[in-house]
């Protein structure tokens, strides 16, 4: 089989990538090891960068089912402040917004395979090939790794900066009072060892998606109800909005190792997308607008002719920034002491909350590096 362009992985960051390129006529394959539509670890905020880079792709999250949200509520133990935040954001579910992505790539002329993992990347005749778990041999001018925090086996990427945090995710249908009560709003709750983001991502549905250090997590035996429990000890908002709530899965999924604060070095050989270039702490609901925009600036780079190592050269340029000042906030945020404290000074001036918020997106400039219109 052979390609254009390889993409393996698709999330977010190699759909889109998938959907330029086809769209200017390249023959692309991508190659994705979930058999179809499935959920993902993630809490499901799309920030306005991500709308922005969504729209410019054709999709209407609204459509899709996706709810506004334009209010952040934070809080630690008894304190809550709320804050407006400085952009109208949306829920929706990753399960709904990736398979339709694919599916607008394959409707653009990507070849999509579905159920197929990549076993190893390897050069080839100045190009690449890619071994599926099949036996399938791709051969392909140009590769990009959009895996997501997987690494392929000798593709390492370097630590990450946080790297001690577990993630939980599950949809849950809320109580219908307590469902209107979190309309328009994310919730962050900040607990001994972690935080937990609450929003609604449809009209009957919710993601609860929460982090919390190892260590935490092994004091609490380990396991989910023992650690729910804990935090509705601590977090009566957060207990009172899960009062009456059905789970939608029987378990929630998990994430271990997540290296927050990666910026991936520039040097490689192949194209680096999403969080293969760079992984942001999760409470900045921004990982999804970094995975967009690798993917534009990718194609952009890929249509002049350009190599690898410049996409890394200008996802550093673009967000390392923004990552290391999240990653620092991050490993802050776990702490008691520096929890109470900033729910005390979001409470007395709400413009800091949003000021954050602000300063962790990616810049209207290197938006419009990536072809977004001005
Ligand atoms: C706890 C948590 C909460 C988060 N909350 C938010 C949020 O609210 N808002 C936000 O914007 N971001 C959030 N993020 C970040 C966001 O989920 C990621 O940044 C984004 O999904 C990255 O997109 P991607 O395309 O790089 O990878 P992914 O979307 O993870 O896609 C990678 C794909 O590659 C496939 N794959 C992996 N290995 C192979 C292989 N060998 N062969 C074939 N296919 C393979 C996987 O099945 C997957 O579909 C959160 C992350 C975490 C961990």
């Amino acid at each position: 089989m052979t390609a254009d362009l390889a993409i393996i992985g698709g999330g977010l960051s190699g759909g889109a990538l998938a959907l330029r390129a086809a769209g200017r006529g390249r023959r692309v394959v991508l190659v994705e090891r979930e058999p179809g539509a499935h959920d993902k670890v993630c809490g499901e905020f799309l920030s306005r960068e991500a709308l922005l880079h969504l729209q410019a792709l054709g999709l209407d999250p609204r459509a899709l089912g996706g709810v506004p949200i334009d209010r952040v509520r934070l809080s630690a133990g008894r304190r809550t402040a709320t804050a407006v935040l400085p952009f109208e954001g949306m829920g929706l579910s990753r399960r709904v917004l990736d398979a339709a992505l694919l599916a607008r790539a394959a409707d653009a002329g990507a070849t999509v395979l579905h159920g197929r993992r990549a076993r190893a990347l390897e050069p080839h005749h100045g190009g690449h090939r890619v071994r599926l778990d099949d036996g399938t041999l791709l051969d392909a001018a140009e590769a990009a790794l959009a895996t997501g925090k997987h690494d392929l086996r000798g593709w390492r990427r370097p630590p990450g900066r946080q790297d001690d945090l577990v993630g939980f995710k599950q949809h849950l249908r809320l109580d219908p009072g307590q469902r209107r009560a979190l309309d328009g709003h994310v919730e962050l709750t900040l607990f001994r060892g972690g935080y937990a983001g609450l929003q609604l991502v449809s009209d009957r549905q919710a993601t609860l998606c929460l982090l919390v250090r190892r260590r935490r997590l092994a004091t609490l035996g380990g396991t989910w109800d023992a650690l729910l429990r804990a935090i509705g000890d601590e977090a009566p908002l957060l207990r009172c909005r899960l009062s009456g709530a059905e789970p939608l899965q029987p378990r929630p999924l998990t994430i271990a190792a997540i290296p927050y604060g990666l910026v991936a070095n520039a040097d490689d050989a192949v194209w680096r997308l999403g969080d293969q270039a760079a992984v942001i702490p999760s409470f900045t609901g921004d990982g999804m607008s970094i995975a967009l925009h690798s993917a534009a600036l990718c194609d952009v780079l890929l249509a002049a002719g350009a190599r690898p190592t410049a996409l890394g050269a200008a996802m550093r340029r673009d967000v390392a920034g923004q990552v290391r000042g999240a990653t620092l906030l991050s490993r802050a945020a776990v702490h008691r002491p520096v929890q109470h404290a900033a729910v005390a000074i979001a409470a007395l001036l709400p413009v800091l909350a949003a000021r954050i918020a602000a300063a962790t997106r990616i810049p209207d400039a290197a938006l419009h590096r990536s072809g977004l219109p001005a």
